[in-house]
């Protein structure tokens, strides 16, 4: 290495002035002059050739640094930080690794600087004036959960006014009898007859928030097979490839649309994306997740 950079060095302008100078000394005979002109330029060469070095290290290191910051370390986020609503309430089944995901969520956000995290089971905040200042809800919720009529109103249309929804794992097992939850989710959970390793395909490999997933990879969760959904208003990011998976087990049930797992949408000005694993707490630690849990929160908050 060093030794190209010191042959790099000799077509340096400055290093080629001194060549010149050289020769030039030298055709007129050789005299002192000569010589110290001829040591000048070995030193010459010498700062130039360590210089190159420094140079070449530089590259290196910025190169380094770059490799460093690819998906799964968290890469540094935009300069506005975010402000997320991290909703834990279960009025169905209750997850033990929810209080292990709150730290997971808390951690990412410090860790990139793109959001803090505020975590509650309290719904008495999903009022006009409780929402105010954050920039996405994100729910890890079951059950009917006890919102009044107003606070529902509120709640939709807080995101409708482009703030960002984020619901993972059993939020899509939340809120049945509302639709206009369902309407921001974009499905219902119907069962999971799967509990295993699976091969999760990328549906968009051009879409930035599942690119560095391309083009598919593996997992060990609950697999949820999704009801009441509809691709043409949602954007499916991740689906289950079902080679993975036993299809004749009992309770498995193909939809024409597959088994979508992760997805984008649109309600009004606001921003969702969900995404259904999450039941293990093995996914939760795996970096990929944990990038693709930032890139869906930076998303929804419009920072991505
Ligand atoms: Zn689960």
């Amino acid at each position: 290495m060093v030794e190209t950079v010191a042959q790099g060095a000799l077509f340096d302008p400055a290093a080629l002035q001194c060549q010149n100078q050289q020769a030039g000394a030298t055709g007129g005979g050789r005299n002192s002059a000569a010589r110290k002109a001829g040591s000048q330029m070995r030193r010459h060469r010498v700062i130039l050739a360590l210089f190159g070095v420094q140079i070449l290290a530089l590259i290196w290191a910025t190169k380094s640094a770059s490799i460093a910051a690819r998906p799964g370390s968290i890469p540094a986020a935009s300069a506005s930080k975010g402000h997320l609503l991290y909703l834990t309430l279960s009025k169905g089944f209750k997850h033990d690794v929810i209080p292990h995901t709150t730290e997971v969520i808390k951690q990412i956000g410090e860790q990139s600087g793109a959001y803090d995290t505020t975590v509650t089971e309290d719904v008495s905040l999903f009022t006009a004036e409780g929402l105010k200042g954050y920039d996405a809800v994100m729910f890890y919720t079951t059950g009917e959960l006890p919102l009044s009529d107003e606070q529902k109103r509120d709640f939709i249309e807080f995101i409708k006014a482009g703030h960002g929804f984020v619901g993972v794992h059993s939020a899509t097992d939340t809120f049945y009898m509302w639709k206009d939850y369902h309407d921001l989710i974009g499905g219902y959970f119907n069962s999971h007859p799967w509990h295993q390793q699976v091969k999760i395909d990328v549906a968009d490999a051009s879409d930035p928030l599942v690119s560095f997933l391309a083009p598919s990879f593996e997992v060990n969760d609950e697999l949820y097979q999704i009801d009441d959904f509809d691709p043409g208003t949602t954007h499916v990011l991740l689906r289950l490839d079902p080679s993975s998976v036993d299809l004749k087990k009992p309770g498995a049930r193909a939809k024409w649309y597959g088994w979508p797992v992760a997805w984008t949408r649109r309600d009004g000005q606001g921003r969702v994306f969900y995404c259904s694993l999450g039941h293990e707490r093995s996914t939760w630690d795996d970096p990929k997740f944990q990038q693709l849990m930032l890139n869906g929160i930076q998303w929804a908050m419009g920072k991505k």
